[in-house]
């Protein structure tokens, strides 16, 4: 134990004699008593700062190596002694729709219910460094796209009746966009999942880089593999049967609470909610297009025809929620700028691939092999919020928000996050 603490939770310093010591911080909360506790820790063993790293973990520099263990067991005293910092286990977590007010899902609770699983899978050391990072909405707050399994969540609907889901990306590296391969360092997009369904998606894929990894870095395995594979081997988990067969897969994980439900009345659920559907379907099979042509290095004027359309779906699907039907895209461009992009409807980053897209020239996009990819990304990105903002629209996407009442009765007193801030 004290072994396993020492490989995955400290590193050497520039200076002989010092380790830093990464702390683990389950899905970022601290309470008075820790944050007292790790003052009092700092005083005797360090005197030095301490660092929040982007991945929700705390860094203690200048702890001499002689005093390792005794940090260690001052960090289990306060619940903070856990091994693999950074590692499978220590899911990276955004608030979600607990207190977020652009969550979609609560990937903390997405987090709770997969631990006792990553825990198992973790006793094997080719898995102990697997990072998973998780956020709530597109936004990436939990840094999903640099993550080895990244996912970010949304909605999808069968039967009249919302369920939630992630989308699910893989082998993604924390070194940006990386010189030679631009673009590459993101997480694969691969498919969208049941929210219900990730733990045997991670559990999957899990053995898929155990059988086939021979030795690579998650990131490599992912690439080498390739997207096209993922998707045929995690296909069948894609389903979502009807609300009534199913009904648990239409709750958060770890929820009793229904993600949403078929409001069944009123103006959202008629004929106007079915021909959104089915522009979202479009516009995903677009987007699914693109993005398969342009890893299998097919023709770019087609790739950048599918990313276009793809949007251009999207931007009409959310127009239908509103009772427009619009095929010219011009008309389409216009009215989806005034009703949802000028008024601040949709996130301005989003809704703004949308107008770049539609005044690029086509054949430069093609000639541009950076461009091209980028294209593709946020075409898949915008289809994702248009499932996302049409949700919100119809009121579906709403859920209990866990208030300082709900947490007080749940004996929580009085949680500090550290990263991944909304
Ligand atoms: S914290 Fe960021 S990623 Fe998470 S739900 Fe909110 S906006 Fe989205």
């Amino acid at each position: 134990m004290e072994a396993a603490w020492l490989r995955t939770n400290t590193h050497p310093q520039a200076q002989d004699g010092y380790r830093a010591v990464k702390v683990r911080v389950p899905r970022g909360d601290l309470n008075p008593t820790q944050l007292r506790g790790l003052a009092a820790l700092l005083r005797e063993h360090t005197g030095d700062t301490l660092r929040i790293l982007p991945d929700q973990a705390l860094l203690i520099r200048w702890v001499p190596t002689d005093r390792l263990l005794a940090v260690r067991d001052a960090l289990a005293a306060l619940d903070l002694g856990l091994e693999r910092a950074g590692g499978l286990g220590d899911t990276v977590t955004c608030p979600g729709a607990d207190s977020c007010k652009l969550g979609i899902t609560s990937p903390r609770s997405l987090a709770r219910s997969i631990q006792p699983m990553l825990d198992t899978l973790a006793r094997d050391p080719r898995l102990e460094a697997l990072r998973i990072h998780v956020s709530g909405c597109p936004n990436s707050c939990a840094q999903h796209h640099i993550a080895d399994i990244g996912f970010f969540g949304g909605g999808r609907r069968a039967g009249g009746a919302a369920a939630p889901h992630y989308m699910l990306m893989l082998g993604g590296l924390a070194g940006g966009t990386g010189a030679e391969q631009p673009g590459k360092a993101f997480g694969l997009p691969v498919m969208k999942i049941p929210a219900s369904r990730v733990p045997e998606a991670i559990s999957r894929i899990a053995q898929l880089f155990l059988a086939e990894g021979d030795g690579v870095t998650f990131g490599h395995f992912a690439r080498r593999l390739g997207r096209a594979e993922f998707k045929a081997q995690l296909a069948d988990l894609t389903e979502l049967p009807p609300f009534e067969e199913a009904p648990e897969m239409y709750k958060e994980p770890g929820s009793d609470t229904l993600f949403a439900v078929n409001v069944g009345k009123g103006e959202c659920a008629g004929e106007v909610v079915d021909q959104s559907d089915l522009l979202l379907a479009g516009a995903d099979r677009e987007a699914d297009t693109a993005l398969q042509l342009l890893e299998d290095g097919g023709d770019t004027g087609t790739i950048v025809a599918a990313a276009n359309d793809a949007m251009l779906q999207a931007a009409r699907a959310i127009l239908a929620t509103e009772n427009v039907f619009e095929q010219r895209p011009d008309i389409v461009e216009r009215e989806f700028r005034l009703r949802f992009y000028d008024v601040g409807r949709i996130f301005e980053g989003v809704g703004h691939y949308f107008f770049e897209a539609r005044a690029e020239d086509a054949e430069d996009v093609a000639a541009d092999r950076d461009r091209l990819r980028r294209l593709v990304v946020e075409a898949g990105l915008f289809v994702e919020e248009a499932h996302s903002l049409t949700l919100r629209l119809r009121g579906e996407a709403a859920f209990p928000r866990a208030t300082p009442a709900t947490k007080k009765a749940l004996g929580d007193p009085g949680l500090i996050r550290t990263g991944s801030v909304s």
